[in-house]
């Protein structure tokens, strides 16, 4: 069975919902994963700030035109009377559950008691939808079987029991709804993957079901090989390895949740990125098999808090590392590139959550310097350290003032630490320079 699943854009309109039945309806068993419709989530994180601000009357003015859009959608969606009608009361109920929550005192679990609305929503009329359509479809509710452990990491094996038992225990049907994002925690509390989880959701089933292919379904033709957002003239990627997906991920293309390909990767399960509105594009295909050498992407990761740490004890003294890492490990912070010299170390954060008592502890054992609003810019390609375009990096970026460089840590990528405020025009440059639209 395949696991195919729908972004926030893909459920946000009458219309993409009309392209998403006709993606999925080709008489193939399979299990959709949707999304919140878009600018929903969002909505109901700005929701819960006023909450926990205490600012009811703006909750409730924000949930009562959220209400009325619903409505409406509906509206347009559903001719069929009785759906309609069905549809409309329990949209009433998820509504009337948040108007609640204003009451109740702010907590972590009502926090993600809001966020969960969105995708319970989309997911109900998706279903109700494709029932007005004639297709066979049912949904499975993700709070039945995925959960996370108290590491917050997936549970596979629970996750892979439950949902072969809500699979069995649903009506047959050709097309198995469940919810992107949403999951309880270890102690059984709602909870969720965090923002952009759904991708996430989807791949984490395709794992415990052992699925014949993941298809992640967007508004985008596949992985782009830099930012369409800052970047003129990029292309999709047709193919990446799950190491170089992973890569890319991690540093910054928001096409994909960061942990999408971790689940699928060790029983090679591949992964297509393709576009909602483009289902006929070739898309992105992420697999075991690499093609082509060379650099291959291009992606930036924001809001890096780079350390240098300095001391006159690290000159042939084992064990300052340890004694660094220790306080990182203490404060549960990750610590994504390194760079050493003979008396300094500098290493970057992306969580500055507990940054000013990791600094203080470090200074007891060094001197420290701190830059924030950094940025790693990461060069992704299958062996891309042994290739002859490398070589070509400094001379592309003569004129932007690099930080720091990791080279050589997989043979895969190359990251640089540059001044966000230089991001826009150095993934620029590598663009134009290293894809070869221009020569040096
Ligand atoms: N709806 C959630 C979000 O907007 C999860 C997702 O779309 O993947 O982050």
């Amino acid at each position: 069975m395949k696991v195919l699943k729908f972004g926030g854009t893909s459920v946000g309109s009458v219309e993409n919902m009309g392209n998403v039945k006709h993606i999925i309806n080709d008489g193939h068993k399979k299990v959709v994963v949707l999304s919140a419709m878009s600018g929903t989530t969002n909505q109901l994180v700005s929701i819960a700030q006023d909450i926990d601000a205490g600012k009811l009357n703006d909750a409730i003015d924000k949930l009562n035109k959220l209400h009325e859009t619903y409505f409406n959608t509906i509206d347009t969606l559903l001719s069929d009377a009785l759906l309609n009608n069905d549809v409309k009361n329990y949209i009433s109920s998820i509504f009337e559950l948040l108007v609640e929550c204003t009451y109740k005192d702010f907590s972590e679990t009502i926090e993600n008691q809001i966020l969960a609305q969105g995708e319970l929503l989309s997911t109900y009329m998706f279903n109700s939808y494709l029932k007005q359509e004639g297709i066979r479809a049912s949904i499975l509710p993700a709070l039945n079987f995925m959960r996370i452990d108290a590491f917050k990491e997936p549970d596979i094996e629970y996750i892979k029991e439950h949902f072969e038992n809500v699979l069995d225990n649903a009506e047959d049907s050709e097309i198995y709804i469940t919810q992107g994002f949403i999951c309880l925690d270890d102690e059984g509390h709602i909870s969720n993957l965090q923002r952009g989880g759904s991708d996430y959701t989807a791949t984490i089933i395709g794992a415990a079901i052992k699925a014949e292919e993941v298809q992640i379904w967007t508004d985008i033709d596949g992985m782009h090989n830099n930012d369409p957002r800052y970047v003129e003239n990029t292309s999709a990627i047709s193919n990446l390895s799950f190491e170089e997906a992973a890569e890319l991920a991690y540093f910054g293309a928001k096409i994909l949740h960061p942990q999408t390909v971790t689940p699928v990767r060790k029983d090679s399960i591949p992964v297509r990125l393709k576009n909602t509105m483009k289902p006929d594009a070739h898309g992105t295909l992420i697999s075991k098999s690499t093609s082509g050498n060379g650099i291959k992407a291009i992606a930036a990761k924001d809001n890096i808090t780079a350390i240098k740490i300095k001391s006159a004890r690290m000159l042939q003294a084992h064990g300052f590392l340890k004694k660094v890492f220790e306080i990182f490990e203490t404060y549960q912070t990750s610590i994504d590139m390194i760079t050493t010299s003979e008396v300094a170390v500098s290493l970057t954060i992306d969580d500055d959550k507990n940054l000013d008592i990791i600094l203080a502890e470090l200074e007891k054992i060094a001197s420290i310097e701190v830059d924030k609003n950094q940025s790693i810019v990461c060069l992704v390609g299958h062996s891309v350290v042994n290739h002859q375009d490398t070589y070509k990096l400094f001379q592309i970026l003569q004129d932007v003032k690099i930080r720091m460089i990791s080279y050589g840590g997989s043979k895969n990528n190359i990251s640089l630490l540059i001044d966000s405020k230089d991001k826009i025009n150095t993934l620029q440059k590598l663009n134009d320079y290293l894809f070869e639209l221009v020569t040096l």
